[in-house]
């Protein structure tokens, strides 16, 4: 019997009328009437147009892309085959399982290499037979290649760092010898001298992603603000002696600041950071740590090796450094009583490049190298420029916990955020490691700060001709730059540059300013040529190529969300 797709309540499965219907701009080159599907498909004419014009609307945004940290300069068409078959690495990538048309063989040459790269202990030793486990075999690492960006990265590092600081069993044998066989979620005993002692606090400060925050919510991890209200306890910060300069009172809530503070660089204040670490470990807290490596809007780079040695240094006075967890089963492990996660999506990908020239050793570190270091993740499509969502996650077998069982189905245990997982990122990421010698992505990262350079003086001059030729002030364009960052601040665009370019936007209150300031960035990733810089300078000279702050912009969004 034929099917007459009469089923579908309207002549259509879709809305006719997108922008209408949904509420969007309607997108320019696109004729969203070759784009409604029908329950007959569609007739090879309309399908022909309508892949015509996403080809173009694509490459022309592509052609002008300044906005994000994405790179657009892949080429991986000769991994197009991969696009009609099937490849899933389900499960834990060292355990290559039923699922054959997997790419686990390249996914741990890729673990291995960033391993190596961050300093970590490699090979991952989890599956090594006794005889081959090297004495410390639980220092080397463990990871896999995440479906999402690093937003799944964060996920994973905050619920390993929620279930490891309640005191949840670890996946390592008591003996230390051996493996557990499965499933552990065993609670710790609870500590009557410390009612505190296995609620985890989450420390982040204000230039923080924001799915730290939503992860926050995800995993039931309460922040110091929220427990500070809760408690009804009292800042050990006041302002404005104890904040960093031009901190706008506006992030501080009854009392206390909303995340930790940090400077007008985006860099986390250390010493604001200290003091509220030193206030809840005094309680018994064990704070859950995250460090920006890269940070979102503004690039920039905490200082990851001095903050963990300070707080190792604060947490030592509280018996928080190491503690012992005892099982109601009579049995102990003796682990840390902190977790630091770092956040690289960003800065991960370049930065032990960077780091191998003279001129930029003082880059702060960032990865195992610091012993205090429990977790880290980088995105695959912001510096490597992949061409959807992906990334790495890393920690230390020691720190490893069972999430879940290890299902004969998939034959590998299910050590993962997801469950089906991206096979194909896992070869996007070989391909790019494969093509590039270290010296080749030394030559990278230079040419895309030489061009950070570049468009600082480009954006200088726009400034200048504006303050001649409409007569704004001096420093107009509030050009801003964190040191060895791949980004540049500047004023809010109007919305047909912002389009143009792709240019993300964030509110940020400065100093004593009442309103938030409106910035715009740009983002110098490998793609990005002088030429484009160029006709972005010509653009912004256009007398109204700056709308007014107050001006009700076509692009939404406020905050970070999830508060
Ligand atoms: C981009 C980014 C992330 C992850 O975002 P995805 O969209 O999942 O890639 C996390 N942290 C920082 C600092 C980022 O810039």
């Amino acid at each position: 019997m034929g099917y007459s797709g009469k089923n579908f309540p309207g002549s259509n499965p879709t809305f006719d009328k997108d922008y209408e219907v949904y509420g969007n701009v309607p997108v320019k080159g696109i004729d969203y009437d070759n784009f409604i599907l029908t329950s007959d498909g569609l007739s090879a004419d309309v399908r022909e147009q309508a892949l015509g014009q996403l080809r173009e609307y694509e490459a022309a945004q592509k052609s002008h892309f300044l906005g994000y940290q994405a790179n657009q300069s892949g080429k991986y068409d000769g991994l197009s085959e991969y696009l009609d078959m099937h490849v899933n690495n389900i499960g834990d990538p060292f355990v290559s399982g039923n699922f054959t048309t997997n790419s686990k063989f390249a996914e741990r040459a890729v673990l291995d290499y960033f391993a190596s790269l961050w300093h970590a202990k490699w090979p991952c030793e989890a599956h090594f037979s006794d005889g081959e486990k090297s004495k410390d075999w639980q220092d080397s690492y463990w990871g896999y290649a995440l479906s999402m960006g690093s937003s799944e990265g964060n996920i994973y590092g905050m619920w390993s760092a929620r279930d490891y600081l309640e005191g949840k069993k670890l996946t390592v044998d008591d003996s230390g010898t051996g493996r557990a066989p499965r499933l552990q979620s065993v609670k710790p005993r609870a500590n009557a001298a410390n009612v505190n002692s296995y609620t985890p606090i989450a420390f982040y400060s204000q230039d923080t992603h924001y799915s730290i925050i939503k992860n926050t919510r995800i995993l039931a991890v309460t922040n110091f603000h929220e427990e500070a209200l809760a408690k009804k306890y009292k800042c050990p910060l006041s302002y404005p002696s104890d904040y960093p300069d031009g901190y706008s009172e506006h992030y501080i809530e009854n009392g206390w600041p909303t995340e930790v503070p940090s400077d007008l660089d985006g860099n986390v204040y250390l010493p604001a950071l200290e003091k509220l670490v030193d206030f809840f470990a005094k309680e018994g807290y064990p704070p859950l740590i995250v460090f920006n490596y890269g940070t979102t809007f503004k690039g920039t780079y905490d200082d990851v090796a001095k903050g963990v040695a300070a707080i190792i240094d604060i947490l030592k006075k509280y018996g928080l450094d190491e503690r012992t967890v005892e099982y109601e089963d009579g049995k102990t492990d003796l682990r840390n009583g902190f977790w630091i996660h770092i956040d690289s999506a960003l800065g991960a990908a370049y930065a032990p490049y960077l780091k191998k020239l003279d001129e930029f050793k003082d880059l702060p570190v960032f990865d195992f190298s610091i012993d205090g270091v429990h977790s880290l993740t980088m995105s695959g499509h912001k510096w490597i420029g992949a061409p959807w969502p992906c990334g790495i996650f890393l920690t230390k077998l020691k720190y490893q916990l069972y999430p879940v069982d290890d299902p004969a189905y998939i034959g590998s245990p299910d050590t993962t955020f997801a469950g089906s997982r991206n096979g194909f990122s896992a070869l996007i990421l070989w391909d790019f490691i494969s093509k590039n010698s270290v010296e080749d992505l030394i030559a990278r990262i230079e040419k895309g700060l030489t061009l950070t350079d570049y468009a600082i003086t480009k954006l200088e001059e726009v400034q200048a001709f504006r303050a001649k030729a409409y007569g704004e002030p001096a420093d107009g364009l509030w050009i801003e730059h964190s040191k060895y960052a791949l980004t540049v601040r500047l004023r809010k665009a109007n919305d047909d540059i912002t389009f143009k370019y792709s240019l993300s936007g964030e509110e940020l209150y400065v100093k004593d300013k009442v309103k938030p300031l409106k910035y715009s960035h740009i983002y110098l990733m490998d793609h990005v040529t002088k030429e484009l810089l160029d006709e972005f300078a010509e653009d912004l000279k256009a007398e109204d190529a700056f709308a007014p702050q107050d001006a009700v912009s076509a692009v939404v969004g406020r905050g970070r969300g999830f508060r």
